[in-house]
């Protein structure tokens, strides 16, 4: 029995369960979409949530720009570039055989400054706001004050007699390892067994602990939890529950739609824009779809993507089981390449308060994330880890002939499609070691 039902019962049910379980490339559109002003509020949280959360980056940008000065000429902003695609859309529709009209960007999160990944986002604000909440319950700090004073040895020492513990696949314990370490925290990261080799040695570098697990990801979570539950000088960067994880992401789309407005891209409801956003546990891309609604409500249009091996969220949100249920329930084995997507069983919090925001997901096998690797480094001249490459496949899935039913129903006509913008999120790979990149570079050349 899998929560509840035997697995015939469940292929009854949920027909598209066979194709998953038989790790099989799928696309599902959620037919329980509701408009934005109707969904938003499933959420729990508001514009008023994100603007507070954009306000503190703000207050902590003159110290974000003194400590990694590569963020300095843009004023201690941790953003990433977007980059038109012509030649990987021309690639893409040519391998496939697929007409793709619209233009497809990338928005290179893989080129965040501080860790190189999406995590650069949502993690460094939760060790940011948890640094200021102390700090200002001490009185060491004003909001007013100009915080490039946290750079001192008073405040690293105060810091220092707290702890802040995580449990990651790799980039999440990269992120909040590396700002942590730097603010003065003590910082444990619990690594899952897919962890690079190369991440736990830099985490080691700036004087993190880690601990590696043999088990996954959740595991790793969840002795994280655990240690941190029994010490009340911890704090534990819960990634499957965090709203403030969720809201570091969700600031990324009013920059976003600033970056849009600068590259002259229109969106609205005769313009609509697509966002195809790998998913590991969801609290990544389902803090960035949740700002995109608030920002442009029912014109964006998020889909999410995920490995076959690893298609928690999918399943999760297909069965209206979510957190219930994992991967390794269905026979799924959880074992990728994409290591930033290796996740069992998806987050409790974003696939129930995302569940008629988000228009679909799909799954996309190694072999094809390897694929693209090579070709976006070919055309494009850039270099990405495989987990961000989950979703450069989203413009042929949602323009794909199979999906014509999801189109009609937001009425989607070819003169629409022809004026779309579609934006694959290159969730990370900048600070992948040259050898290892080389490395999965050779192998996508040779699928190729
Ligand atoms: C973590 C991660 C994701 C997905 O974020 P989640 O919050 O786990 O869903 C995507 N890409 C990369 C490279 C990541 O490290």
């Amino acid at each position: 029995m899998i929560a509840g039902k035997t697995i015939e019962q469940w292929l009854e049910s949920n027909p598209l369960l066979g194709d998953l379980i038989k790790l099989k490339e799928v696309t599902w559109c959620n037919d329980g979409v509701a408009p934005a002003a109707e969904a938003l509020p499933d959420v729990g949280l508001t514009a008023d949530d994100v603007k507070d959360a954009s306000a503190r980056l703000q207050r902590f940008a003159p110290y974000i720009a003194r400590k990694f000065p590569e963020t300095e000429p843009v004023g201690g902003v941790i953003e990433s570039p977007i980059r038109g695609v012509p030649f990987l859309q021309d690639a893409l529709s040519k391998l496939k055989g697929t007409e793709l009209p619209g233009l497809l960007w990338l928005k290179l999160d893989s080129h965040l400054p501080i860790s190189g990944s999406i995590k650069a986002r949502g993690g460094i604000y939760e060790v940011l706001k948890h640094a200021e909440t102390l700090a200002l319950k001490e009185g060491l700090l004003v909001e007013t004050d100009d915080y490039s004073k946290l750079d001192s040895d008073e405040f690293r020492e105060f810091f220092s007699a707290y702890k802040i513990a995580v449990g990651s696949t790799g980039n999440l314990g990269l992120s909040i390892g590396i700002m942590g370490a730097v603010l003065g925290f003590n910082v444990t990261v619990h690594m899952s067994s897919d962890a690079r080799e190369w991440k736990k040695t830099k985490l080691r570098s700036h004087g993190v602990k880690v601990v590696e697990h043999a088990a996954d990801y959740s595991a790793a979570v969840e002795v994280g939890r655990q240690e941190a539950a029994a010490d009340p000088k911890c704090h534990f960067i819960d990634d499957e529950n965090s709203r403030n994880l969720f809201l570091g992401y969700a600031i990324a789309a009013e920059r976003l739609k600033k970056q849009l407005e600068a590259s002259q891209v229109v969106v609205d409801a005769e313009h609509p824009l697509f966002v195809y956003l790998p998913c590991g546990v969801g609290g990544g891309p389902g803090g960035v779809a949740f700002g995109l609604k608030l920002t442009f409500g029912d014109a964006v249009h998020c889909v999410f993507a995920e490995p076959t091996h690893s298609p928690c969220m999918l399943l999760g949100v297909y069965t209206g089981k979510h957190d219930a249920v994992s991967v390794q329930d269905f026979g799924i084995d959880n074992i990728t390449a994409a290591d930033g997507l290796a996740v069992g069983r998806p987050s409790g919090f974003v696939g129930k308060a995302m569940r008629r925001l988000i228009d679909g997901y799909y799954t996309v096998n190694d072999e094809e994330l390897y694929r693209f690797l090579a070709l976006t480094e070919r055309v494009e001249g850039i270099r990405l880890e495989p987990s961000a490459l989950a979703g450069v496949a989203g413009m042929l899935r949602i323009l794909a002939p199979e999906q014509s039913t999801y189109r009609q129903r937001f009425g989607m006509s070819s003169e629409i499609l022809e004026r779309a913008t579609h934006i694959a999120w290159a969730t990370g790979g900048s600070m992948v070691p040259e050898a290892e990149m080389d490395a999965y570079l050779a192998k996508g050349r040779e699928i190729l």
